[in-house]
């Protein structure tokens, strides 16, 4: 069987007493893959190969450009090894090859590039003072980061968080997903391939509560914490974190509201709110689960929407046809199927399929307070309330705890603008959906998470910005 192994100091290891884990085929539903079972004290390893590489190596004292050049190497072996990576998530979670392979690892190597440019040709201020003195600000590395994933887009998301960490000199232990350990092993395979000094890049399999998560969470030795996950492992882990002030970021859960307005390209409009619900089997923060249609085409919306999702083919994810496959985990598909038995309104199609698979499924007249309606069920479920007037869309759309994106189709610019400044969310798409620009600010409000990342963003949470300021003798 394929075997993962933690990557500690640049090098593959088991777990002190040798315990392993299977990651099970969600489509298949049997193990594909076992990978090392970390706990405290393999996270502890890490953080000490993090602090020695940080506080010794040449990783954080080496030039931007020289970093930034092996960072780029490392985005070339993802490229050489893309059918690798994609087939390890593809098998780990169930996401259909073609996107893991077109999508997410091409991002992932986006991602590394990226970062590595934007540190690289970053400029700071220079604050010329009245009194004659010159003042300007530095970028430190802020030392070793935690990077803790979810097992939706388990390469990308990592390389989101580890790619920034890396390429502001810092030393990042990685924990993926206990479901998605496989990328994880191997992306820190190709670091250590590409010439990334021992201890810069670890990686540690493990669980969160009592294992390897929370002891990457409250060791006093850890500088900065990212994590992408549920909203309630969020709370855990900035408690956790607070006990020793370590700063978090945090990316969060979603109930993605998307307007449809009566002016809209209905044709654009159900194409994208189809992928907006449905990619991924619905397994998106960003997911658009709750869908808004103004009352003028309300009917025929709908219709061709129930008709698209209807064609949307469900199949084996290695088949490169396939659309939507099973969902990530047994324990996954009890949640999602949970949300089926009590859908609150009238299903007008979908429900369970075979296996772990639920066919993409459209709820109507589920009311406001439904827990379909409220609820992030992270998999291919939506709910479709109707609408009057653009203050009542906005209010509606606004109603959640959640704030993680939303989304509005029409051709009216005046609206697009008055109704993107208006909706409470980290992201807006108009007409669009999931196009990011890595420089701009990525994250949520409210239970959708704390603070930003992306470009200059990510800078400000992965260094410790200096005021340097110096007396000019006449
Ligand atoms: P999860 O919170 O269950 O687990 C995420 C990670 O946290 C895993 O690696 C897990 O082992 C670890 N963990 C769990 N408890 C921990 C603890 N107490 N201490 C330390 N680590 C702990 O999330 P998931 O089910 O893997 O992912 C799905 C969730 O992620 C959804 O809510 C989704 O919306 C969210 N998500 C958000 C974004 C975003 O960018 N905002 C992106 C993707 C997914």
């Amino acid at each position: 069987m394929t075997s993962f192994g933690h990557v500690i100091d640049g090098e593959e290891r088991e777990s002190a007493d040798g315990t392993r884990f299977a990651s099970v085929d969600p489509w298949t539903r049997q193990p594909w893959a076992e990978a090392a079972l970390g706990g405290p004290d393999e996270a502890g390893v890490a953080i000490t190969a993090a602090r020695r590489a940080f506080d010794e190596g040449p990783w954080p004292r080496m030039g931007l450009a020289e970093r930034g050049a092996l960072l780029h190497r490392l985005a070339d072996l993802v490229e050489s090894h893309a059918d690798e990576l994609a087939r390890a998530d593809s098998r780990d979670m169930g996401k259909p090859m073609a996107d893991a392979r077109d999508q997410d690892v091409p991002r992932t190597a986006r991602n590394l590039r990226f970062f590595a440019d934007h540190a690289r040709l970053s400029t700071s201020e220079a604050y010329p003072m009245d009194s004659g003195h010159h003042a300007y600000a530095r970028f430190e590395p802020a030392g070793v980061v935690t990077a803790i994933a979810p097992w939706n887009f388990p390469l990308m998301l990592e390389s989101w968080k580890v790619a920034p960490a890396l390429a502001w000199g810092n030393t990042v232990v990685l924990k993926p997903a206990e479901d998605t350990p496989a990328s994880a092993t191997i992306l820190a395979r190709l670091a250590v391939e590409a010439g990334l000094p021992p201890g810069v890049f670890n990686v540690v399999h493990g669980y969160g509560p009592g294992s390897a998560g929370e002891a990457l969470t409250t060791d006093p030795r850890v500088d900065r914490i990212t994590f992408t996950g549920e909203s309630g492992t969020g709370r855990a882990i900035t408690a956790a974190a607070a006990r020793n002030l370590t700063p978090v970021s945090l990316e969060l859960g979603g109930k993605g509201a998307n307007l449809v307005f009566a002016d809209a390209d209905l044709d654009d409009a159900v194409g994208w709110s189809i992928r907006a619900i449905f990619s991924n089997a619905g397994q998106v923060c960003l997911a658009g689960s709750r869908l808004f249609v103004q009352r003028p085409v309300l009917e025929e919306f709908t219709a061709r929407f129930v008709a698209a999702a209807e064609a949307l083919r469900i199949g084996d994810p290695a088949q490169d046809t396939t659309q939507v496959g099973p969902l990530a985990s047994e324990e996954h598909w009890r949640k999602v199927t949970s949300y089926l038995d009590d859908p609150g309104g009238k299903v007008l199609t979908g429900g369970r399929g075979d296996g772990w698979v639920v066919r993409p499924t459209v709820i109507a007249d589920a009311p406001l307070d439904s827990r379909v309606h409220r609820e992030e069920i992270f998999g291919p479920v939506v709910t479709v309330t109707p609408f009057d007037t653009e203050e009542e869309g906005v209010r509606l759309a606004n109603d959640s705890p959640f704030g993680l994106n939303a989304m509005l189709f029409t051709e009216n610019l005046s609206r697009a603008h008055r109704v993107s400044a208006a909706l409470r969310a980290g992201t807006v798409w108009t007409n669009c959906f999931f196009v990011r620009d890595l420089r701009a600010p990525f994250g949520g409000v409210g239970d959708s998470g704390w603070g930003r990342e992306g470009g200059t963003f990510s800078r400000e949470f992965f260094t410790e910005p200096k005021a340097c300021i110096m007396a000019v003798r006449p």
